[in-house]
Parts: C-alpha cells; structure tokens; sequence
C-alpha cells in the first residue's frame, strides 16, 4: 500500500511552516494591540452546532461537512471557528464577566469542497471574534485593522469591499423584493439557484454560474430595503472609515456565504503572487442575532476569518531567515564528550547550535555544516583539548579564530550579536543559499 495524504489535506513541511509561523506572528501581534485575546476550542463538536449557526441552508452545512458518526452521537470536524467561539462565550456566561469581549483564533478548519489551487480540505483560518458592541465604531476598527494588517503581512493589491446585509427586518423585506424579482426569470436560473429562491435568495447574488449571473443584472439592491437604524449604522461605519483615511469600496453585490450576517460584511481580495482566482484573503461582518439564535443573551457581535494559505499564495516565495547556527564540529571522543558539554552551554545561551556527534571526518562534518549555512563551525581535536584552544570558522567571513575553550562562549556571542543589524537581521548571513 502506498502512503500518501488525503485528497485536499497537505503536509506543511518546515520550510513551509516558517513561511506559517512569520504569518501568524504578525497576524497576533496586529490582534493583540487591538485588545484581542487567544481563545482554543476542540476541532470537533457536536454537528448541531454548526447546523444552527453556519446555517442549514450554506454550502458549508449542505455539502461540506466532515462528518463522525459515533454511537447516539453525530459530531462534525470544524468548518470554521465561530460557532465554536459562540458556544463558548454563551457556556461561560461571558456577558455577565465584561461588557466587551475581543477574542481571536488560529487553526486549522475542514471542509469537504473540490480541492483546486487556494482551496483546500484542511486548510488554516487566523480570526477574530468581538462580543457585545453594536456601534458602527467597532466595525470601522475591525475593518481598519484589517487593513494594516495586510499591509503589514506584505500583500499586494489589496481590495477592501463593502456592503451592509441590514437587520433581520431589513432582511425579510429583501428576500421579498429578491423573489418577485427573480419568480419570472426561473428558467434562466441554475438548478443551484432556483433551490436557493426557496429558502435563501440572497445566495443567487453570490452564484459564480454564468446563468444566474446574467439573470441577476438589475436585481433590487439592499440599501434600498434598509430601516433608519440599518441606514444609520451604515453612514457611522463610513464616516468612521472615511475619518481614518481607511481605503473601500462599497460593493452592494457582496453577500457572504454563511447564513448569520446581519448588517455590515466585508471581504478582502488581494492581486499579488500565485493567488488566481480564489483571491478571496479573508472575510467578516456583523452577526448580532446569532448569539439569541442559539439560545444566549442577545448579544450583538462582529467577526471576520483570514485564510492562511491564500495568504502565502499572494505572498513573494520568501522563506524567513533563522538565527544563526553554530555547528560544532569534534574529532575523537574526548573532544566529542567536551563539545557535548558545549553544545548544551552555547543553546541555553541562546544559541541555535548543532552538534555533529556521528564521528565522522572533518570533511564531512563541514559538508554538514556548509549544507545548514552555519554561520560558524567550531573545530575541536585532541589536540587543541589538551592545550585549552578551539577553531573557529567563521563561514560567512571566511576566517578563522584561534579561540580559548573558556572564552568561546562569550566570543561567540559578541560575533552573533555584531552580525545583527540595527532591524535584527544577519548582515553576514543575508542573502547565503540554504
Ligand atoms: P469563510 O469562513 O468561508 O468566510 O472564509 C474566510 C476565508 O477563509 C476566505 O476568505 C479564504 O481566505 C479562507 N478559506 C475558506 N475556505 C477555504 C478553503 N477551502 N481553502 C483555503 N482557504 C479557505
């Protein structure tokens, strides 16, 4: 039997992941000067949750699922983080705890859809969830964070939309509108389509099929529908927006795919790199009757999810540096014994050291350490042990020290620490191959 990964679902080798973990260090650093804090919840839970909360009649719930049966009871592998948040800030009662709760989360998300470039099985979303404001001014921070952090992470041509879904009324009004619009042009509609006229018309705007697309030209538009309040919020978001000099784009065609919006939704695409056309980074909105919907508090809330992978597709294929390493490199046992002590002195001082403890020849263990792009490899042989001396290649300068074994340590530090420019970054080391 040959062994490979499941269809959609990818390794994420080390190189990779350093591409990963650059990411979602900015991605925290961004969130948590905003007030966000981490929250962990199961990747699995009970299939009812997302069946009331993403919504019986998305794509997700319908056709996307990973299912686990198990006896007397039906869980599901997680297709997106905020239901899960939900559960957990109605369990704790956190609205009797603080008035405001901010919260983000990082993971991976399941989804059985037909795997393509930028649109995987297991894929990663980075977001964030905020509790228990309902003022325009906490979507026009959330969406103004967004923002920086795009810029921050280093994508290129980058597009904010926007658009207000209304509240519920709103809501019901627009579906009505959608139907009469939509009833007489049925035949033209895609089987997908004419099914979501039933229970959720909304959905036809966001078809990608060509039929549905012309059929929509000229359908009635949300901000037509809106109540003073909805018209009211949507002006304060502007205002907000306009007032930090954010860049958007009102795009009244934007409906997002889960069922819970209400109010504002956004989404931003990105141009740059191998994205294609799943340029969709990361989307979000308002959902303020999704709390009472599951049986909470009514709690007006905010959130949006960032793809991680769609993310690095848009990125330049840069790999981040690591620190320096230190490669040690002794000849006979005695030697080898010394550098083992080292070795263990040099990582707790911080160092990113390796020990080549094969017992091979010189040659290859500095094949090695040329192969890792040390940044120095300490030499060690009988003879240098016996008169307390150490050689120490400095591979980017391409000299060579004579160190004392007890001065090595703090030698070694004031070398590293010289190399780091006034950003951190390794002047002596920029640009070597890997
Ligand atoms: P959603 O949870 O559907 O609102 O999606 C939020 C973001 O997650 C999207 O903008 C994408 O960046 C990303 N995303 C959603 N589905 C996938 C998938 N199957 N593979 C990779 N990224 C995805």
């Amino acid at each position: 039997m040959k062994l490979r990964s499941v269809k959609g679902m990818n390794d994420i080798l080390p190189v990779e992941a350093r591409r990963f973990q650059r990411l979602e260090n900015i991605f925290r650093q961004t969130v948590e000067a905003y007030g966000f804090e981490e929250l962990r919840t199961p990747l699995v839970e009970e299939l009812g949750l997302f069946q009331k909360s993403t919504g019986e009649t998305s794509e997700v719930v319908q056709k996307q699922m990973f299912l686990l049966a198990r006896e007397r009871e039906s869980l599901a592998l997680r297709p997106e983080g905020t239901p899960s948040a939900a559960r957990v800030y109605i369990g704790e009662s956190q609205h009797a705890k603080e008035p405001i709760t901010k919260w983000y989360y990082l993971g991976p998300m399941f989804r059985a859809e037909q795997p393509q470039r930028g649109r995987y099985r297991q894929f990663h979303q980075a977001g964030c969830e905020l509790y228990g404001d309902a003022g325009p001014i906490a979507d026009a921070e959330m969406i103004s964070m967004l923002v920086l952090l795009a810029e921050r992470l280093g994508l290129k041509g980058v597009q904010m939309s926007i658009n207000t879904l209304g509240g519920a009324e709103a809501r019901a009004l627009y579906r009505q509108e959608l139907v009469r619009f939509f009833e007489p042009k049925r035949s033209s509609l895609s089987e997908h389509a004419c099914a979501r006229l039933g229970d959720n018309p909304l959905r036809i705007l966001d078809s990608k099929d060509p039929r549905d697309q012309e059929a929509a030209e000229g359908a009635p538009v949300l901000l037509d529908c809106l109540t003073p309040e909805d018209r009211e919020h949507w002006r304060g978001l502007l205002h907000s927006l306009d007032a930090l000099g954010v860049p958007y784009v009102v795009d009244p065609r934007l409906v997002r795919g889960l069922d819970y919006y209400t109010r504002t939704c956004f989404e931003l695409t990105a141009t740059s790199g191998e994205i294609g056309s799943q340029n969709a980074i990361l989307g979000g909105g308002r959902y303020d009757d999704l709390l009472a919907g599951l049986g909470g508090q009514k709690t007006p809330a905010i959130g949006f999810a960032m793809g991680l992978e769609r993310v690095l597709l848009a990125l330049p294929d840069e790999i981040p540096e690591r620190p320096p390493l230190v490669f040690l490199a002794p000849m006979g046992d005695a030697a080898t014994q010394r550098c083992l002590l080292l070795a263990e002195a040099l990582r707790r001082a911080g160092h990113r050291t390796e020990l080549d403890g094969r017992g091979g020849s010189l040659k290859s263990m500095l094949r090695r350490a040329n192969g890792m792009a040390a940044r120095v490899c300490l030499v060690l042989g009988d003879t240098e042990l016996s008169s307390g001396r150490i050689q120490c290649k400095d591979l980017a300068r391409h000299e060579q020290l004579d160190l004392g074994l007890d001065e090595v340590l703090g030698r070694l530090s004031e070398l590293l620490a010289s190399d780091a420019g006034p950003t951190g970054r390794s002047a002596a080391t920029e640009g070597r191959a890997e």
